[in-house]
């Protein structure tokens, strides 16, 4: 037995002047190989009640269910793709067999095990004892060749050490020997990735393996029970390295390893939060699971950045996932229709290329179960007018007599799936942020998507009813932004500036208010309905009847249908002039600007004036700068005369 930290330092120095001398001469990074394994089914659902929503459709190719739109079909292609018939020699010989024969070239290499609970990761990497998985099968073949290449007489001499450790919640943790904490991940001058402290067992025979991996996996396994859903949250990773050392000068050495890797579920956890995970926990996405997805993505694009650093686990496979070294991920599927979800997940997580079909995935499963019970569904759900709306032209096939003719007791036994797939695509896709919505906020309840659809009616209802209310408020504002603009906009044509010319309803809404124009009269409003000695009055014009009231009482939501004048009091617009005439005597380029309708030129201007000509007598005296026309000083005084009025009278300006 020993510990890595040693082994590692003693051969540290050497490597590190070996790797000098081909540092130029770096191959390309590798790409990861991805199969998928779509597993059989093991619970006795498979029948005609439940058709599989994925299949194979050759070696390297599946086709799935378009959830978004049941008229099309998802293609997905792999570097391999393994049936449901297919067994743990045929996944071996495969797709491991033929990359353990570089371990003894002193390259790296890992396999990896991915794919949501349930879908036979475990049974892929372990097996049982009548069906042994990949890593009994990769020992015994590691052991056998190690054996016979180490023979005596031959030029290398070999040894094959293990070490089995667990990445939880982005902890390091020595399943050998359970009792030391979490181990730090270190990188030598080299590049190769060490940890110092993982003890390390030297193994000959495949007893001896199963001598020490058989009681660090019941560790793992007491853990899993004790902590519910550890074991499909957490990674463990078997790490198989084969030494060897020249007998002969110039006594070389070499080192391989193998990683071997069952990873945690690939499932959303806050999808899946209905299943006793606690709140904290469900919030927080496994890490190392989300960036092995971008390193892999950035391996197979040859990107330039590989974001190994950014979690334990993809730290740790630095030197054993792209680079010299061979890796393969296995995504691991599973054909049920409660699985559907993740199984689209993963397959978008190890496809290499995917392709829409036009036909919907199978007339005798998906879409005679879709049709009857989903209608219903989907009308029940909307309620009437939805319901009326969402018939499109595809329901004329719905409407066809074989799907109608699905017996009543079949789509009792529908899942949750089946009525969802069928489901207008746009409200299926608002239950899932709906769903995300909730999970984020940390609720507890069941997930929408598996909540009884009477409650699921109740949600909806209760967001139709804030959306109501947010249009509602939206339009309330609209109006009266609209309002004061219009009402800016009558003063251009009106010499009397104390009493402004009714609206028409049609200009008040149809006027779209420019960003600028929105905020003053709004504040306006605001404070002066807050003030009971309010100066400004609007007057409602109901036909040809006024009625005069205070802002306090206003109701734009009745108003909106009625005509309105604004009337002033003569003192407050004196206070607006005497603002303006200040402003025009004592700001300067830069105060000015913040007046409406005068910009940095005009700004300028004004200032140089005042330089030449000394004080303005009054707001008039405008119109003998330079460049600026009277027209252009009238509507600058009504543009400003009214926010700057109010800003003195009812609120600190
Ligand atoms: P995971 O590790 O992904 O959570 P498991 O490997 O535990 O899933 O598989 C779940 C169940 O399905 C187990 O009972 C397992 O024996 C069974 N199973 C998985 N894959 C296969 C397969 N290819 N053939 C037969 N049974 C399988
Ligand atoms: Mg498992």
């Amino acid at each position: 037995m020993g510990k890595e930290g040693a082994v590692g330092r003693a051969h540290a120095s050497g490597r590190c002047r070996l790797s000098k001398i081909g540092a130029t001469r770096r191959p390309p990074p590798a790409r990861v190989r991805v199969a998928v394994r779509l597993r059989p089914f093991v619970d006795g659902t498979a029948g005609a009640s439940d058709p599989p929503c994925v299949r194979g459709m050759d070696s390297c190719s599946l086709e799935i269910a378009n959830w978004r739109n049941h008229q099309e079909t998802l293609k997905y292609q792999f570097d391999a793709f393994y049936g449901e018939r297919s067994t743990q020699q045929d996944i071996y010989a495969g797709s491991v067999q033929p990359i353990l024969r570089h371990l003894l070239e002193g390259q790296n290499a890992s396999v990896l095990a991915y794919g949501p609970t349930g879908a036979g990761k475990t049974h892929t990497m372990l097996g049982s004892p009548e069906q042994p998985g990949v890593i009994p099968r990769a020992l015994m073949d590691l052991l056998q060749l190690t054996r016979e290449e180490g023979a005596e007489g031959r030029p290398w001499a070999l040894s094959v050490t293990m070490s089995y450790l667990e990445i939880y919640q982005e902890k390091v943790l020595d399943l050998l020997d359970p009792a030391s904490g979490d181990l730090v991940i270190r990188e030598d001058c080299r590049g190769t990735i060490l940890i110092p402290g993982l003890t390390q067992k030297p193994i000959t025979s495949f007893a001896d393996f199963e001598r020490h991996f058989l009681p660090a996996s019941r560790n793992r396994t007491v853990g899993a029970t004790r902590l519910n859903q550890r074991s499909s949250r957490s990674h463990a990773v078997l790490l198989v390295k084969v030494d060897q050392r020249e007998r002969l000068a110039p006594f070389r050495q070499r080192e391989g390893k193998l990683y071997l890797i069952d990873l945690a579920g690939s499932e959303d956890n806050r999808r899946t939060g209905n299943k006793g995970l606690r709140l904290k926990e469900s919030g927080a996405i496994n890490t190392s699971l989300f960036v092995l997805g971008k390193v892999v993505d950035a391996l197979n694009q040859g990107l330039p950045r590989v974001p190994y650093r950014d979690s334990k686990l993809t730290r740790l496979l630095q030197d054993s996932l792209g680079g010299s070294a061979h890796s393969i991920l296995i995504a691991n599927i599973a054909p049920e229709r409660r699985f559907y979800l993740d199984t689209v997940s993963a397959l978008n997580f190890a496809a290499r290329s995917k392709e829409v079909i036009n036909r919907p995935f199978t007339n005798e499963s998906l879409q005679p179960y879709v049709l009857g019970p989903v209608k219903l569904s989907q009308k029940e759900l909307l309620g009437p007018p939805e319901a009326k709306r969402a018939r499109g032209p595809e329901e004329e096939e719905i409407g066809s007599p074989e799907p109608m003719a699905a017996p009543a007791s079949a789509s009792q036994k529908l899942s949750p799936l089946q009525k969802l797939s069928s489901m207008d695509p746009a409200m299926l896709e608002r239950l899932l942020s709906l769903d995300r919505l909730l999970a984020s906020q940390g609720s507890q309840g069941a997930p929408l998507l598996s909540t009884p659809k009477r409650e699921r009616m109740v949600l909806m209802k209760t967001v139709e009813e804030k959306d109501l209310e947010i249009e509602r408020l939206k339009t309330k504002q609209k109006e009266l932004e609209a309002k004061m603009l219009a009402q800016k906009a009558e003063e251009k044509e009106n010499h009397c500036p104390t009493m402004l010319r009714p609206l028409s309803h049609r200009t008040v809404t149809g006027a779209k208010p420019l960003k600028k124009a929105v905020v003053m009269p709004l504040q306006l409003i605001q404070e002066q309905a807050a003030s009971p000695n309010a100066e400004i009055h609007i007057l409602k014009n109901k036909g040809r009847k006024r009625k005069l009231e205070s802002l306090d009482a206003l109701e734009p939501e009745e108003k909106a249908e009625d005509c309105w004048e604004l009337q002033i009091s003569p003192e407050l617009l004196a206070h607006g002039r005497q603002k303006i005439l200040d402003l025009l005597n004592e700001g300067s380029a830069r105060d000015l600007r913040s007046l409406q309708r005068i910009g940095p030129k005009k700004a300028q201007l004004i200032v140089g004036w005042r330089e030449l000509h000394g004080p303005f007598s009054q707001v008039e005296d405008l119109e003998r700068v330079e460049g600026i026309t009277g027209k252009q000083m009238e509507s600058f005084l009504k543009a400003n005369i009214l926010g700057l009025a109010a800003g003195q009278r009812c609120g600190p300006s």
